[in-house]
């Protein structure tokens, strides 16, 4: 398939080279030069605009930091100017509202859209191994498959347009919660004289196991490597937790969901940023305890 990608950074430019691994021929935009640049040494065919790149395309995928920018980048430059018929993902992760919006105009010019934010981070999207949660019709989730198969460890249906962001946000938003929630116990235990190791060997085994602990355990030199043992350097920046937490929030608020934990996950991580702390992988809330 002829492909183009909008959005080559952190993420996208892994996206895009396993695109090219897998024979599709992929034509890059990013407003940044080294980005494509990067683009260009992993064989994708770079432009400087978006309407050029997606000249007789089959699908656009485009991989951007907020949904003002998907917004703008699919009605100023892609809707009209790609083929009829072409598919768009859009696996950035933004808010509800805005995926749906930017796939009603999509559909109103004749364009199937899905929204395929993904769950993994840097290293998978290098590796290929993400995992994507896609909202849209039937359709267009099996239109969708070939271009996300070769950069996922599983692409799932999660529902009708805008599910997907649904399920990110809930993801990130539980995620957060028990990542909190390991840091605490893991420094309560030490405060009461049972190692951090030891709590890590039963608790993994016991009905307190989930990702953070058992995975990525978030303590220096205890349990599953992770950024911890690299003083939080690399993983996922708490400055982007921060991020799926606000739009979290922000669906809660327009939901009436009740939702105190996620409520407080978000305030800890609205202060842990704000100290200063963005750039660290969000395990390191555990510093904090
Ligand atoms: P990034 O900032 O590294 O990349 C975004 C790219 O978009 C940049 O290269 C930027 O120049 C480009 N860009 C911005 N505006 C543009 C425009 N108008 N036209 C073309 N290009 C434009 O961010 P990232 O880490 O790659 O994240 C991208 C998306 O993936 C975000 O929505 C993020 O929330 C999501 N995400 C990130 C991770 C992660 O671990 N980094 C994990 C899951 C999801």
């Amino acid at each position: 398939m002829k492909i183009a990608f909008i959005g080559l950074g952190n993420m996208g430019g892994g996206m895009a080279a396993n695109l090219v691994k897998a024979g599709h021929e992929v034509n890059a935009f990013d407003l940044n030069e080294e980005a494509l640049g990067r683009a260009e040494a992993s064989g994708c065919k770079t432009f400087d605009n978006v309407r050029d790149a997606v000249d007789l395309v089959d699908a656009v995928v485009s991989m951007l930091p907020n949904g003002a920018i998907v917004k703008s980048v699919y009605t100023g430059d892609v809707i009209g100017f790609a083929p009829e018929g072409a598919l768009f993902l859009d696996c950035s992760t933004i808010d509800v509202e805005t995926a749906r919006e930017v796939a009603k105009l999509s559909a109103e010019a004749g364009y199937e859209m899905v929204d395929a934010p993904v769950s993994g981070g840097i290293a998978a999207a290098n590796a290929g191994t993400l995992t994507f949660m896609v909202g849209g019709s039937d359709a267009a989730f099996a239109r969708a498959g070939e271009v996300l198969k070769p950069m996922a460890k599983a692409v799932i249906q999660a529902g009708a347009i805008g599910s997907g962001q649904v399920a990110k946000m809930c993801n990130n938003m539980l995620l957060a919660i028990h990542m909190i929630g390991t840091c605490e116990a893991l420094a309560m235990a030490e405060k009461n004289g049972l190692s951090m190791q030891k709590f890590f060997e039963i608790s993994s085994k016991s009905t307190g196991y989930n990702w953070s602990l058992n995975d990525y355990t978030p303590a220096p030199d205890v349990g599953a490597n992770s950024p911890a043992d690299n003083d939080y350097a690399g993983g996922f920046a708490s400055a982007l937790m921060l991020k799926d937490l606000r739009l979290a929030m922000a669906a809660a608020d327009g939901s009436h969901a009740n939702v105190p934990l996620g409520r407080h996950a978000a305030e800890i991580y609205e202060a842990f940023v704000a100290a200063g702390n963005g750039g660290k992988d969000f395990g390191a809330i555990f510093t904090t305890l």
